[in-house]
């Protein structure tokens, strides 16, 4: 049974301003007074971060309602009957459990960014093996002309077919391979939206059993791009000079880093994409906001790249940097941190009004601080605002049923009871 669909759909309640709900959050918590230690900005501009991504996720949901995205972090699990907080110490930071996980890298900005987090990690790990053991690495970006009238599907097919060209063909395998001690590599496949169009491209990390001086890394550099440029002649593209290039260890260092959770937590509802391209994140903010094109534009990318592999590791390239079998990205998005302990229950019904005026980010915020009290006061509130809500508008002012205790104990009766008309209606 999904318990939130049908709270939904009978909770018909005027919606309070979020933001009103966030000022009396934020003047008790630890975030609102204004900052004066650096560990306060850092947790103010990670919460802001947190908040921006449950907000872009509110957004997929609003443009594909019919995707997975639409229910992660918002629906119980089947057969949970609460949603529980944890609480971990080392992070400083709260996590949902019990909660339907999406696990959609391209699609679910919550999750794309604990997918990219748990992927940076391993990324770390097999850049570190490599270095110790006398390896090294590149960062090599692939792209090709693209123009404002280019279909996304088509210009992704053929890109996507002119990459596995090249790294099927005969003077790759052989002569670079030979030449230059490849071991393999891990490509990551992007697309960003600028005022040529669509513009799919390829980062990649190619791992050597040796550093590259500079005058080979240049070689391989124009080797491969006479080679890039055949494989996509042959899928009908173009390129120039900068259809590739290639950057030795320590800017691929930096595009590891590129991955931190630093990046990631700070600047990710910030940065916006060069020369006026904006990524899917990128569109999915400006849609928030208002811009409906940009959200016509999201959803054509989300209908191509939905259900795509972002990551790929040539094969037996893991092993060689000591690293195990690759997790799926929907258990990379669920992972929680060693530490995370149970701090909660927020009961059905008060997960119904937490989901109503969009304050997920809000009430993690608010846990992060690891003080039960503080949510517990956040809850009430709503439930007060809800109450006022209803008399403002003449309505019934059904008391609250008392708080259900722990799931195990929790009667079926009383969570059908919880989301009932007499209750929400
Ligand atoms: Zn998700």
């Amino acid at each position: 049974m999904r318990w939130f669909a049908a709270g939904e759909f009978c909770m018909p309640l005027a919606p309070l301003n979020p933001d009103k709900a966030r000022l009396s959050l934020e003047a008790g918590s630890v975030l609102g007074h204004s900052a004066k230690t650096k560990a306060q900005a850092l947790a103010a501009s990670r919460a802001a971060s947190k908040r921006e991504r449950f907000r872009r996720q509110s957004g997929g949901r609003r443009l594909v309602p019919h995707e997975r995205v639409a229910t992660c972090l918002r629906w119980l699990r089947p057969g949970e009957r609460a949603v529980e907080i944890l609480h971990s110490a080392s992070e400083g930071e709260a996590h949902y459990s019990r909660l339907e996980v999406c696990g959609s890298v391209w699609l679910c900005a919550v999750c794309a960014a604990r997918i990219a987090e748990e992927r940076r990690k391993e990324l770390r790990q097999g850049v570190e093996f490599c270095a110790k053991n006398g390896g090294g690495v590149l960062h090599l970006t692939f792209t090709v002309r693209h123009n404002i009238g280019d279909n996304l599907k088509a210009l992704t097919a053929a890109f996507t077919k002119a990459y596995s060209r090249m790294v099927g063909h005969s003077t790759y395998r052989t002569l670079l391979r030979g030449t230059y001690g490849i071991m393999g590599a891990v490509r990551a496949l992007e697309v960003t939206n600028g005022q040529h169009g669509w513009h799919p491209h390829h980062h990649a990390l190619v791992f050597t059993s040796r550093p590259l001086t500079d005058d080979e890394t240049r070689r391989f550099e124009r080797e491969l791009l006479e080679l890039w440029a055949k494989c996509a002649a042959r899928e009908g593209m173009t390129m120039n000079q900068a259809g590739l290039s290639v950057q030795g260890a320590r800017a691929a260092a930096g595009y590891v880093a590129k991955w931190g959770a630093e990046e990631e937590l700070t600047k990710s509802h910030l940065k916006s994409g060069r020369g006026g391209s904006r990524s899917p994140w990128d569109l999915l903010r400006d849609y928030c906001d208002g811009d409906t094109q940009a959200g016509a534009l999201w959803r054509e990318y989300a209908d191509v790249f939905k259900g795509r592999r972002q990551l790929v590791w040539s094969a037996g390239l893991r092993a060689l940097l000591g690293l195990e079998d690759e997790i799926p990205d929907d258990e990379a998005a669920a992972a929680l941190p060693d530490d995370a302990k149970h701090l909660g229950w927020v009961d059905f019904g008060d997960w119904l009004l937490v989901l109503r005026w969009e304050l997920r980010a809000d009430l993690l915020n608010l846990a992060a601080a690891g003080d039960w009290s503080l949510v517990v006061g956040f809850l009430a509130d709503l439930r007060a605002r809800y109450r006022a809500d209803r008399r403002a508008r003449g309505l019934d002012c059904p008391e609250p049923v008392e708080p259900p205790g722990l799931p195990e104990q929790l009667p079926l009766a009383w969570a059908v009871g919880a989301f009932s008309a007499e209750r929400y209606g």
